[in-house]
């Protein structure tokens, strides 16, 4: 007695009841309770969803309902299987795959399969939760397939992708689990979520609304004043395309603060990892082996190299493509307000900005506008030189502004 009682994985979905009652039925007839129906589980399935819907802590969800320790129920968030999945992603029977590289080769995979091959040790249920499965390549997914079509009979593996559309996701492999759709999270309740972890109530609300409802980034927002700071430089850029080379200029100070804060990120990081290699090779032996030992970790950390650079790559794509998203969001706003419609604002503190923008540009101007920033995005995806697609981004923004 006395102590706090913390939410179960019910609660925990609450928001989301299609998902939260997916999940428990499965759980519950994976673990044979009485009058559920064990079709209601399978053994492979597909978490899809927006950036920053949860489908991570869904998958979380789902892997506590199946480890519970207390008999009947499905995640009571409080036996030490749930604490640990639920709080740290931690279990002896949870594998939690993140892998960072911008492709999945077939190396990767070799693991995953390995990892569904064992049996759980203290747990009914081994469950593989893989992040970044839309990053598959097609060989990575073949291998994968035979994993997946027939796991182990104590084996549940959950792959996450933000959708199940063929640019996303291997078709083959979609065929063979069940899909299940992770909607966004209501504005309330990432309010709630944050007020519940200090932060003050309008401060949540606002960064709720201009994070598009994507958690993490609501709360970064509300903690981390750098991620403030390049919200309003993106936005801001609508405001600057007017003033000639000035524009180019902000686009370009934009894409540094992006490359540093990347850096930044990454540096502590991959120092860390690197070091962890080589320790794992061990400091250096003597005499005949010294030698080869000195260039297998040469090599090594070469690789380890190559795949920190891609994943830096990825950090700094994916926070350009966030400011791209921010400051598309200005001009919606702004034909929002141009073609009087009673919506909630993106940027309710840019307000200002937008009814700016909607008495200077035309409707056909905004809807330009947000054009072009589909160009630039489409651009970066394709791994177009940051400056350049910007460069275009100014360039056809003053045309749509008429500036
Ligand atoms: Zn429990």
């Amino acid at each position: 007695m006395g102590r706090v009682s913390t939410p179960d994985v019910a609660q925990r979905l609450a928001d989301t009841p299609a998902v939260r009652d997916t999940i428990l039925r499965a759980a519950a007839g994976a673990r044979g309770l009485p009058g559920e129906d064990p079709r209601a589980m399978s053994h492979s399935w597909l978490f899809t969803g927006p950036p920053g819907a949860g489908r991570s802590q869904a998958a979380l969800a789902f892997a506590a309902a199946l480890m519970c320790e207390r008999g009947e129920e499905l995640g009571c968030g409080e036996c030490a299987s749930c604490r640990g999945i639920l709080e740290e992603g931690r279990h002896t029977d949870l594998v939690y795959l993140r892998p960072q590289e911008l492709s999945i080769a077939v190396d990767t995979v070799r693991d995953i399969i390995g990892q569904a091959a064992s049996r759980p040790t203290v747990a009914r249920w081994r469950v593989i939760i893989f992040e970044n499965a839309d990053r598959l390549t097609d060989g990575a997914a073949n291998a994968l397939l035979k994993t997946v079509e027939e796991p182990t009979a104590s084996t549940v593996i959950v792959m996450l992708a933000p959708s199940a559309d063929p640019e996303d996701f291997s078709q083959t492999l979609r065929s063979r689990c069940r899909h299940l759709y992770i909607p966004a999270p209501s504005t309330e309740a990432i309010v709630s979520q944050l007020v519940a972890e200090g932060a003050g109530e309008s401060d949540a609300r606002l960064a709720a609304v201009t994070s598009l409802r994507h958690v993490g980034r609501a709360r970064r927002l509300v903690t981390d004043p750098t991620v403030q700071r390049r919200r309003a430089q993106s936005i801001n850029l609508a405001e600057e395309v007017f003033q000639g080379a000035q524009g180019f200029q902000a686009a370009g100070a934009l894409i540094k603060a992006i490359e540093k804060e990347s850096k930044e990120a990454g540096a502590e990081a991959d120092e860390r990892e690197k070091a962890d290699l080589e320790k794992a090779y061990g400091a250096g032996g003597k005499g005949k082996g010294a030698a080869k030992a000195q260039r297998d970790v040469r090599s090594a950390v070469k690789d380890l190299e190559k795949i920190q650079k891609k994943r830096a790559t990825r950090r700094v794509r994916d926070l350009l493509d966030l400011a791209l998203v921010d400051l598309a969001g200005i001009y919606r706003d702004a034909l929002m307000v141009r073609v009087g419609a009673d919506v909630e604002m993106t940027h309710p503190d840019f307000s200002g900005l937008a009814q700016e923008l909607a008495q200077r540009v035309g409707e056909e101007g905004l809807v330009a506008c947000q054009e072009a920033i589909v160009t630039c995005r489409n651009h970066i995806a394709v791994n177009v030189a940051p400056g350049t697609a910007f460069d275009g981004l100014v360039g056809r923004l003053r045309r749509a502004c008429g500036a």
